[in-house]
């Protein structure tokens, strides 16, 4: 790869926009049809404006404190900008998240689904809600059980009344992302489901390859993050 850390966050922008705009042709995809979620975790807002200022509009958070706290005043000056939260959820943050975010990516449990419910009701918000998919069945990762998935999503629809838009998946670190990937889509098209984040810096041109509509991507844009997150 030829990112550098002496290029910008916008110019490692632009090199991304491109590649996503080939790989979806490549695809045979409709031009536009993958949104770049830049994953700004880790990052001070003052990272972040610049590319804000070159016009990107979502991003992702994998932290609801610092989500909170980076995008109050962010969202100041740009109104229309869409926050995803794509880390995992505690029951005790629901209602900061369903304030602070435009799609929560990362639900995979009821009680969670339940609260997120009433909290939309509650606020008169609109959020996106996406399940996540633990497609690599990794005991320490959050997200549903591919087995258990069309269950837990019909759970969503006809309990709790949440429209799942989109599933997401993080496959394991040590695996071809593809199968994940493929499986993914597999479990979205059964159920009705019309968007897949899917695809991280280092795969996300493959992802689009398997149909994702939101790649998230860090470190391609960004630069190395000074510490890992979970
Ligand atoms: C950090 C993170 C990303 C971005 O990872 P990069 O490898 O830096 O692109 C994507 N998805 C989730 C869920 C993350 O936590």
């Amino acid at each position: 790869m030829s990112e550098t850390s002496s290029e910008s966050a916008v110019e490692r922008l632009g090199t991304v926009r491109e590649k996503i705009a080939a790989a979806t042709a490549q695809a045979d995809r409709p031009d536009g049809s993958v949104t770049l979620v830049a994953v700004s975790k880790t990052f001070p807002a003052e990272s972040v404006r610049p590319v804000l200022e070159a016009g990107h509009r979502t991003f992702g958070e994998n932290k609801v404190q610092e989500g909170t706290g980076k995008w109050s005043a962010l969202r100041a000056d740009f109104p229309d900008v869409r926050v995803h939260l794509i880390g995992p959820l505690q029951s005790n943050k629901v209602k900061e998240a369903v304030s602070a975010f435009d799609v929560i990516e990362t639900v995979d449990r009821d009680k969670i689904a339940r609260r997120i419910a009433s909290e939309i009701a509650d606020q008169g918000r609109a959020v996106d809600i996406f399940v996540q998919i633990n497609t690599g069945e990794e005991p320490q990762k959050a997200g549903v059980l591919p087995r258990e998935a069309d269950a837990f999503i019909a759970q969503c629809r006809e309990t709790h009344g949440l429209p799942v838009a989109g599933l997401m998946c993080i496959p394991p670190a040590d695996q071809e992302p593809a199968p994940h990937f493929a499986l993914l889509a597999k479990i979205a098209a059964r159920n009705d489901i019309d968007q897949l984040s899917m695809g991280m810096s280092a795969d996300y041109e493959i992802a689009i390859d398997f149909g994702a509509t939101f790649v998230r991507v860090g470190s391609a844009i960004f630069g190395p993050r000074d510490y890992p997150t979970a």
